[in-house]
């Protein structure tokens, strides 16, 4: 099981059903299923589905709670986020310090990782109840982040960490020193046809090309194309030295 379906996001006493929303969408974005709301207000629903989009299915699974106290009652790590903790000023980290703390307290108990309403934040109450303080850094003049983006910084987070993303790879393997000989010959061969160096410097000029080449990573599709285009090059070159065998010099031979 995912540690991800471990770690909670819990909103006390949202105010905007389009925050609700947004943070659904966050959450289904960055693989978190478990929404505990403690007393919304009367959420403005219309707003909440529209900017949960294809996410409100976890609005639809949410729990509600009467306090944070409830709705933290089974977790062991409770990380609270606040622009001005306080007294805990001095323990709050960013979301990327803290991220692979609260995955690894996952794998023992559900984390909690609870926002404060849109208006006043988490109360000094509220901030008892964390044993970790999360700050996302910001500026002094405007330190104080939209909710929904301040939770998208944190999940992302915590989803980076978890390494579940996993980047798309690439396919065709390093071309080995075989083909890509082959294939340079191919292109001196044509490069020499269409008169673009003479044979006394290709070697030269060979070296610039390989030199080139070999700057990034080389993969067997990757040669493959560029035979295919000294061939048809070369095959065009052929024809065309038919007609005007002048015109190519060290064409066909
Ligand atoms: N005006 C409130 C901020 C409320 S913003 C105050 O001064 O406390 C709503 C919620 O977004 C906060 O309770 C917190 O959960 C989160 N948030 C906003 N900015 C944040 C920041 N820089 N670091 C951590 N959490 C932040």
């Amino acid at each position: 099981m995912s540690l991800l379906n471990n770690i909670r996001v819990v909103l006390v006493n949202p105010l905007y059903g389009g925050n609700v929303g947004s943070i659904c969408r966050v959450m289904a974005n960055t693989g978190l299923k478990q929404l505990a709301l403690v007393t919304p207000s009367n959420l403005n629903l219309q707003e909440a589905r529209m900017l949960a989009c294809n996410a409100w299915s976890i609005f639809e699974q949410h729990r509600e709670f009467a306090t944070l106290a409830e709705a933290v009652a089974d977790c062991g790590l409770v990380a609270g986020t606040s622009v001005r903790p306080g007294l805990y000023r001095a323990h709050a980290r960013s979301p990327r310090e803290w991220a692979p703390t609260l995955l690894e307290a996952a794998r023992k108990a559900p984390v909690a990782l609870v926002f404060g309403r849109e208006d006043n934040g988490l109360s000094n109450e509220d901030l008892t109840l964390c044993t970790h303080f999360i700050r996302i850094p910001s500026t002094p003049e405007y330190s104080s982040l939209n909710l929904a983006q301040a939770a998208m910084i944190c999940c992302y987070e915590i989803y980076l960490a978890s390494n579940e993303f996993v980047p798309g790879a690439e396919k065709s393997p390093e071309a080995p020193a075989e083909l890509r000989e082959r294939m340079f010959a191919m292109w001196e061969e044509t490069l020499l046809a269409v008169g673009f160096m003479e044979r006394e410097k290709a070697l030269h000029m060979m070296l610039g090309i390989r030199r080139i080449f070999a700057r990034g990573l080389l993969t067997v599709d990757d040669v493959k194309i560029l035979m295919g285009m000294a061939r048809q090059m070369r095959w065009k070159i052929d024809r065309l030295a038919e007609h005007a065998p002048d015109a190519f010099p060290d064409g066909t031979e």
